[in-house]
């Protein structure tokens, strides 16, 4: 058994708070007034009312969450939806801790991004700009188009992907800007000599500057980001699990493709 505060420093450790982008609402979310010992976590991409109820099933002490549950300095502010306040209030009232890692952990060296680069074997990498949401790389080879397409749909466990094909032709990819989530503001701080733009979703007017400025883009969508839910499972049994049990909500794609 550990507190909530052992287990958010572990986390900190790893995923410091200071790397929280500005603009971000990373950390504590909720904090139990009852659960400070911690016997069971619960990982999870979004915290809704299906992963709660699971969590007050299995005695959940603690849940994290990659998106903020409370995107905002507090749930009362105007932006929150009554969704999402209606689920902060059931939460409080089953007393579950929440946290979250969202931007920490975009930009830190084991973060979405680098597993990307990783599962892809892109080399040479470097972060695009201050917030470092967004790394390029390059291929040690010339990587065919539907080779990178396959691999991505395997990986992330989507039928489909999107793709903004301005002058690819079927092998010519070395070098690759990518980005988890929806982070499509990022294309104005790429030059245009980059191959190739994986992220996850991307608004019109950004593909619309894509398309004009005749950079490639792949849209993986979002679910990409339940690689979270993975690694961040997986790196809590490594480090807890002789004193914590951990769980991982496993989210289907909420998109289905016809
Ligand atoms: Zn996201």
């Amino acid at each position: 058994m550990l507190t909530i505060n052992n287990i958010i420093n572990v986390l900190e450790t790893y995923f410091p708070l200071k790397d929280v982008c500005e603009w971000d609402f990373s950390g504590i979310q909720i904090k139990s007034k009852t659960k400070t010992n911690i016997n069971k976590i619960l990982v999870c991409l979004d915290v809704t009312n299906e992963v709660l109820t699971e969590a007050i099933n299995n005695n959940i002490d603690l849940i994290i969450s990659h998106h903020p549950l409370v995107f905002a300095k507090d749930i009362n502010q105007s932006n929150i939806s009554n969704w999402k306040k209606e689920l902060y209030s059931k939460i409080l009232i089953a007393d579950i801790n929440v946290y979250s890692l969202h931007t920490n952990f975009d930009i830190s060296l084991v973060g979405m991004n680098m597993l990307m680069a990783k599962e892809l074997k892109i080399k040479n990498i470097h972060f695009i700009n201050e917030e470092k949401l967004a790394i390029v790389g390059k291929f040690d080879r010339q990587m065919p188009l539907k080779e990178l397409i396959n691999n991505l749909k395997k990986y992330f466990n989507v039928a489909n992907i999107q793709l903004v094909n301005n002058k690819l032709s079927d092998n010519n990819i070395v070098t690759v800007a990518l980005s988890a989530g929806a982070v499509g503001d990022i294309i104005s701080n790429l030059s245009n000599n980059i191959d190739l733009l994986i992220t996850g979703e991307m608004k019109w007017n950004y593909i619309m500057e894509a398309k004009d400025r005749k950079i490639n883009v792949i849209l993986v969508g979002h679910y990409m980001e339940q690689k979270f839910v993975d690694f961040l499972f997986q790196l809590l049994i490594e480090k807890l699990s002789t004193k914590v049990k951990v769980f991982k909500y496993n989210l289907e794609n909420p998109i289905t493709f016809f």
